[in-house]
């Protein structure tokens, strides 16, 4: 049996981790459909009745920030599909010792929403994009809205956000062609592209170690093309991208979860759109913070809360077992987790 979570003090695991860095998904709908995350037909949500409100969001984030929770990062589904979603940003900045809030979204709403999210307080965005292929992109995210998001990420750019990251699902015999393009539009622009390991957390349950584009496989390609990449030192070692530094100081990222795990540095907790908080994106556990967060706002309820935040992180495993025959996926897809 575990020893008891600490009472106090820093957000710990048993294996010392230090937790500051909160994923908030806000929706776990979406307006497209990525083959690697959803079905095409018959995506399962949540009743819209059991998502957090705002004020319930904030309130977490206020008894989860003096625990040393620093960085938020809002997510979904697709954060822009929930209404007002900017109006949930300013008083996140607000917080006392949240240093950082980010959003990831898929852009294809962006246009729309970058000045708003900008007049917000928002200055780090990961837009995701797999191809600039329009093509390519109909058919992984089955809806043909390549240009919208590309005027997504020129409305950010106009907009002046400080960070603007590309992140692509990378998956072999896909992603091949589209990785030198790929990072040709970010170097053009002054974005860093991050590829993505493709990991087992589809709802169709398609994914295979066979269909892993490696880091080290996309490496290669790059240096075919550009010269000689050189990893970069981690400025923090518990981000979860590996940086390297093309000859002329431009980057690119890999989060290579399935080839090289970087669980023993990991920071990260997860709190679902429906209130579940989640230790890992693979966990196959999560602790309801809804019902708790659903009562009125009080000196016991925020006892618990916290509590409930140590718990959950002591609770933590040493990490997930994606290259192990004895893996079993999580209950929820990425969409219903908040990636
Ligand atoms: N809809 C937004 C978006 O796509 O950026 C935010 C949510 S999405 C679940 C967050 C991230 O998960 C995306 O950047 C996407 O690249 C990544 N993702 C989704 N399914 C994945 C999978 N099976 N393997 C690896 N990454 C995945
Ligand atoms: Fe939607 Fe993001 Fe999942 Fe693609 S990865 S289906 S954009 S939630």
């Amino acid at each position: 049996m575990l020893p008891q979570a600490p009472v106090s003090g820093a957000l710990v695991d048993t294996y010392g981790r230090v937790h500051s860095d909160l994923r908030v998904s806000v929706t776990d709908r979406c307006n497209i459909r990525c083959f690697y995350c959803m079905p095409e037909t018959g995506a399962q949500f949540a009743p819209v009745k059991n998502l957090l409100s705002f004020p319930q969001i904030l309130r977490f984030l206020s008894v989860a920030a003096p625990l040393g929770v620093t960085k938020i990062r809002l997510t979904g589904g697709e954060p822009l599909l929930r209404p007002g979603i900017a109006d949930l940003i300013e008083p996140i900045t607000k917080i006392s010792g949240i240093r950082d809030v980010a959003l990831t979204t898929n852009g294809v709403l962006l246009k729309q929403h970058a000045r708003q999210l900008y007049q917000a307080g928002l200055r780090r965005l990961n837009i995701h994009l797999d191809t600039l292929d329009r093509k390519r992109f109909a058919e992984i995210t089955r809806r043909d809205d390549l240009p919208k998001v590309l005027d997504g990420i020129e409305a950010a750019l106009a907009e002046g956000f400080e960070v603007i990251k590309i992140n692509a699902v990378a998956l072999k015999g896909m992603t091949e062609p589209d990785v030198i393009s790929l990072v040709q539009f970010g170097r053009e622009r002054n974005i860093e592209v991050r590829f993505i390991e493709f990991m087992p957390l589809d709802a169709q349950h398609i994914w295979s170690l066979d269909r892993v584009l490696t880091a080290d496989d996309m490496i290669a390609m790059l240096e075919r093309a550009y010269g000689r990449l050189t990893a970069v030192e981690d400025a923090d070692p518990r981000a979860p991208a590996t940086e390297y530094e093309f000859e002329d100081g431009h980057r690119v990222g890999f989060i290579a979860s399935v080839s090289r795990p970087f669980c023993l540095n990991c920071n990260r907790l997860r709190l679902t759109s429906d209130g579940k908080l989640r230790y890992c994106l693979f966990a196959n556990e999560e602790t309801d913070v809804r019902r708790l967060l659903e009562r009125s706002d009080s000196t016991d309820s925020r006892v618990q809360m916290e509590q409930i935040i140590r718990e959950t992180v002591w609770q933590k495993w040493i990490g997930h077992e994606i290259n192990r025959t004895t893996f079993v996926a999580p209950q929820r897809p990425m969409y219903s987790i908040g990636g």
